[in-house]
C-alpha cells in the first residue's frame, strides 16, 4: 500500500471551506506532493477571489489542524502511521502566509531572520533566492535548455518568482529561446539587470559576449565567468533560480556546487540507450558533488502523429526505467513536438502552454505535469534536508 496524491485529494473533499463548499471543489488545493511517508499540501483559502484578504491566523490554524488530521487519516488507511506532513497556506501570489509542520505553526512574521528569509545569503549563497536548481544532461542536443526554459516559464505561470541563468557559457541558447535577441543588456551601478520576459528574470552570457566567436574558456576562466553571472546579477527575490548547465560533466557544475547551495538537480535525457548512459554519468557527477538529483525528465519521449496516435520513435520509457533503476524520481515525459521546436526557435516559450499555439493539449499537459512534479520534489527535498553545504568528494 502506498499513499498517493489522489488519496489525499479524496480525503480533502471532506474538508469544508467557510463558504460551505469543500476545499477541492472550490479549487483551494493548489498542490499536493507525496513520497513514501512524507507529504506536503498547499492551500489558498481565497482562491479565485483576488480582492479578498487572507483569513485571520486563528482561522487558518483551525483549518490547518483539520487538514492535518484528515491527511493523516488518509495516510493511516494506507498503513502510514507517522506521516511527515507540511501544510502551507498561500496567498494569490504563492507567498506562504502560514506553515504547519510537526505540530508547529509558523507565519512569515514569526520566523527568525536566520531561518529562511530571502535576505539570508547563507540559505543558497545568493541573497534573496530561495531555491537554486541545476538542469543538466550527459550530452548536448537532448533538450536540456528546452526543459530548463519551460520549467522556468511553467513555474512563473503558477505564480512563483523565477530566475533563469544560462550557465551554458560555451553555447548559450537563452537569447534565442527566450526571445532576447533584440534586447540590450543593462548594467546599473555594476549590477547586471536580468531581462524580464515570459514572467521570468533571465541572464545569459550570450548577451555579454560576441556569440559569433567561439568561446574557448577553460578552468579558472569558466569558473570566473560563471560566478560573475550568478553573483553580479541583481536577481531581487526569487522562489526558484533555474540554472541551465552546459552538457556533460565539466568545470561549471563543479564551480556551481562549490559556490552556491543547490536544492538539487534535474537530469534531462532522451529514451535511447546511448543517451541514458550519458545521463547515468551526469547523475553520478551530481551525486559525487553532494547534489541531490530531484528527478529525471524524458524528453522526445514519443511523437503524436496527425492521426492522433502516439509513436514511440526513440523507445519511450527508457529514461523512466533508468530513473527507477537509479532510484531517482521521474518528473515526466515531454513529447517530440513541432510547436515546441518552433516556439523555442522564435523565443515564444509561453506559447507551449496554450493548446492553440502548442499543437494541441498534449504538450501543455506534459509540461504542466512536469512542473507539478518538479515543485513536489523540491518541497520533499527541502523537508528531508538539513541546511549543510554539499561536500565535495572527487576522486
Ligand atoms: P540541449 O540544451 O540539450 O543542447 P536544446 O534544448 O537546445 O538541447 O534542444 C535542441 C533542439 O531540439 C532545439 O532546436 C529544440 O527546440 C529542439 N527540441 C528539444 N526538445 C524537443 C522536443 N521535445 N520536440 C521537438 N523539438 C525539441
Amino acid at each position: 500500500m502506498a499513499l498517493t496524491k489522489d488519496h489525499i485529494l479524496d480525503a480533502l473533499r471532506g474538508v469544508m471551506h467557510p463558504s460551505g463548499e469543500d476545499l477541492v471543489a472550490r479549487g483551494c488545493v493548489i498542490n499536493i506532493a507525496v513520497c513514501d511517508d512524507q507529504a506536503s499540501v498547499r492551500v489558498c483559502m481565497t482562491q479565485g477571489e483576488p480582492n479578498t484578504p487572507q483569513p485571520e491566523k486563528a482561522q487558518l490554524t483551525r483549518m490547518g489542524s483539520v487538514i492535518d488530521a484528515t491527511v493523516r487519516g488518509a495516510a493511516s488507511e494506507q498503513g502510514i502511521a507517522n506521516l511527515q506532513l507540511i501544510t502551507e497556506f498561500v496567498d494569490h501570489g504563492g507567498n506562504v502566509v502560514m506553515r504547519l509542520s510537526g505540530g508547529k505553526v509558523t507565519t512569515p512574521e514569526s520566523k527568525r531572520p536566520e531561518q529562511d528569509t530571502p535576505q539570508n545569503k547563507d540559505a543558497t549563497g545568493v541573497p534573496g533566492v530561495k531555491h537554486i536548481i541545476a538542469v543538466g544532461a550527459g550530452k548536448g542536443g537532448v533538450g536540456k535548455s528546452t526543459v530548463a526554459v519551460n520549467l522556468a516559464v511553467g513555474l512563473a505561470r503558477k505564480g512563483h518568482a523565477v530566475g533563469l541563468l544560462d550557465g551554458d557559457i560555451y553555447g548559450p541558447s537563452l537569447p534565442t529561446m527566450m526571445g532576447l535577441d533584440a534586447m540590450e543588456q543593462q548594467v546599473l551601478e555594476g549590477a547586471l539587470q536580468p531581462f524580464y520576459v515570459h514572467g521570468v528574470k533571465c541572464i545569459t552570457m550570450g548577451k555579454l559576449v560576441d556569440t559569433d566567436k567561439p568561446l574557448i574558456w577553460r578552468g579558472p576562466m569558466a569558473h570566473g565567468a560563471f560566478n560573475q553571472l550568478v553573483e553580479r546579477t541583481q536577481w531581487g527575490e526569487l522562489d526558484y533560480l533555474i540554472i541551465d548547465l552546459p552538457p556533460g560533466t565539466g568545470d561549471v557544475p563543479l564551480t556551481l556546487a562549490q559556490s552556491v547551495q543547490l536544492a538539487g538537480a534535474v537530469v534531462v535525457c532522451t529514451p535511447q540507450k546511448v543517451a541514458q548512459d550519458d545521463a547515468v554519468r551526469a547523475s553520478g557527477m551530481f551525486e559525487s558533488l553532494g547534489v541531490e538529483v530531484l528527478g529525471v525528465v524524458e524528453n522526445m519521449s514519443f511523437f503524436i502523429g496527425d492521426d492522433g496516435k502516439e509513436y514511440d520513435i526513440f523507445g519511450r520509457g527508457g529514461a523512466q526505467t533508468m530513473a527507477q533503476k537509479l532510484g531517482h524520481p521521474f518528473l515526466g515525459a515531454v513529447p517530440i513536438n513541432m510547436a515546441l521546436r518552433s516556439n523555442g526557435d522564435s523565443g515564444r516559450p509561453s506559447d507551449n502552454f496554450d493548446p492553440k499555439t502548442a499543437g494541441g493539449e498534449a504538450l501543455p499537459k506534459a509540461l504542466e505535469s512536469m512542473v507539478d512534479q518538479f515543485e513536489a520534489q523540491v518541497t520533499l527535498a527541502q523537508m528531508g534536508k538539513g541546511a549543510s553545504k554539499p561536500t565535495l568528494s572527487i576522486s
